[in-house]
């Protein structure tokens, strides 16, 4: 599988790809591992997720830098991203018996109604490269703990830190099988999932794999979730701090570069603090260091060339549209697939980065005239993931918070996944549930058991 280290553009070792012989021996071996993981203790199979938690932070700096030469996050925010999955193995360590214990149902006198929760078997993740770590682990946590066992799909461009998420759960003493990679690319997917022995698929990535994917999974009566792409609205109202919304919108649309499903993609402004906010988010934009990301740097590269080379399009289809540059707008002139923090205020409300998904730091500013509007706008997309609202007053924004359409929002925050709180979208960003008490039961059988 080719590597390229994207602050260069150079290429890295290779890592050679599974066979087909490679997928059917790990399909069998899970398939067999399955037959006891499922029957060991909840108890022991908490106790070696606290143990991958350990063996996380044990390497941070090695798979930190595992990320950054094969996608280019900066290497602080790759070890934050160890950290958080340590704390995901933590949460799910500590709560998993208390998720997956039997719920007793008083159906009729004298009946011993309740609902058990059991495995179902192996399972298939097919992941993105923009968090490579904490994607696998927000999967691999639960469902590896409620007894499940795991195969990894990872994304092409990441195949080392596929390997080294293999290597945690080895070193943390999981029984061989329980957490397989296979290095296979997007073509090899249906072929598992049509396999007899795979029981469900969960993936993360865009719109495109998630309906290629759903509708093999269809064809085979298998159970899915889907965490797809997002158009986040972030909606700043005439009574909201300005300063903190865009201190923080330079934060929510940068982050990781710009490449996140739940980054802030569209900034929704009510026209009375509108030239404000613009100046105020220009300049915490432009204050945003680009970089390599092995230094003290904001951002770093985009994560492949032609991403950074369709980012870019999107741009110039929308200043095509009427759209005008405020900020950046122009890949940087050094090698390596850099593109600066940009905004775009003018903006059509039907050029590219108003409708399509922008996944890197481009910020498109729309103005509107009262809060009406604000909402219509923010729920003008088929996508519906994560939602930022701003204002001073607590009560406006919780009535906003459900007035929009989406997985989540976030009143006076950025939008950002928590172990301890669900995770995932409706419409075109997907279904099904990660984290929290609904992640761990998307996998399993709710079985009803009723004793007369
Ligand atoms: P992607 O191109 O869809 O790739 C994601 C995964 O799907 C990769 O492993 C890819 O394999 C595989 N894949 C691609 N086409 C496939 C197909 N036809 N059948 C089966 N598998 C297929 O997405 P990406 O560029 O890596 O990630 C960016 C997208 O992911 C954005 O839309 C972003 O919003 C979304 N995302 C969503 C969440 C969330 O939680 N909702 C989180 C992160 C990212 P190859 O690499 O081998 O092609």
């Amino acid at each position: 599988m080719e590597r390229v280290n994207p602050a260069t553009g150079e290429a890295l070792d290779p890592i050679e790809a599974d066979d087909e012989a490679a997928v059917e021996a790990a399909l069998a071996t899970a398939d067999e591992a399955f037959e006891s993981w499922r029957d060991v203790p909840l108890a022991e199979r908490e106790e070696l997720l606290a143990s991958a938690a350990d063996v996380l932070r044990e390497n941070e700096a090695e798979y930190a830098e595992l990320m950054t030469a094969e996608m280019g996050k900066p290497l602080a925010a790759a070890r934050s991203e160890v950290q958080k999955c340590a704390w995901v193995c933590d949460y799910y360590a500590e709560h998993a018996g208390e998720h997956l214990q039997d719920e007793r149902v008083g159906a009729e006198p004298g009946v011993d109604s309740f609902v058990a929760y059991e495995p179902l078997g192996p399972i298939l993740a097919v992941m993105p490269w923009n968090f490579p770590f904490w994607q696998v682990f927000r999967f691999a946590a639960p469902h590896l703990t409620s007894g499940n066992v795991g195969l990894l799909k990872h994304a092409s461009n990441v195949p080392g830190c596929a390997e080294a998420i293999e290597e945690v759960f080895r070193e943390a003493g999981y029984p061989e099988g329980v957490f397989q990679t296979l290095l296979v690319g997007s073509d090899a997917v249906d072929g598992i999932v049509e396999d007899d022995r795979l029981k469900a698929v969960t993936l993360t990535g865009s719109e495109y794999a998630g309906r290629a994917v759903a509708e093999t999974a269809g064809a085979e009566l298998k159970k899915t979730v889907l965490e797809l792409g997002g158009s986040d609205p972030f909606v700043v109202l005439d009574d909201a701090d300005v300063a903190a919304a865009a201190a923080t919108g330079a934060r929510a649309r940068t982050i990781n570069s710009g490449q996140s499903c739940i980054a802030a993609k569209r900034f929704i402004v009510h026209e009375d603090v509108s030239d404000e906010f613009v100046e105020a988010f220009v300049a915490e934009m432009e204050a945003l260091d680009v970089g390599d990301p092995h230094e003290d740097v904001d951002l770093g590269p985009q994560a492949r060339a032609d991403l950074m080379e369709d980012l870019h399009e999107q741009v110039e289809r929308s200043v095509e549209a009427g759209a005008t540059v405020e900020l950046g707008g122009e890949p940087l002139d050094r090698d390596g697939f850099f593109y600066p923090p940009t905004v775009l205020t003018d903006v059509p409300r039907d050029a590219a980065v108003a409708e399509e998904e922008v996944f890197g730091p481009v910020a498109p500013i729309f103005e509107v005239a009262d809060e009406t509007e604000a909402i219509a706008l923010a729920n003008d997309t088929d996508l519906g993931l994560g939602g930022s609202v701003w204002t001073e007053d607590r009560e406006r924004g919780t009535r906003l918070a459900r007035e929009i359409e989406s997985g989540a929002v976030f009143v006076n925050e950025l939008t950002k996944s928590d172990p301890r709180l669900p995770f995932g979208g409706i419409g075109d960003s997907g279904y099904g549930r990660e984290l929290g008490k609904m992640g761990i039961h998307e996998f399993v059988n709710r079985k009803t058991v009723w004793v007369q």
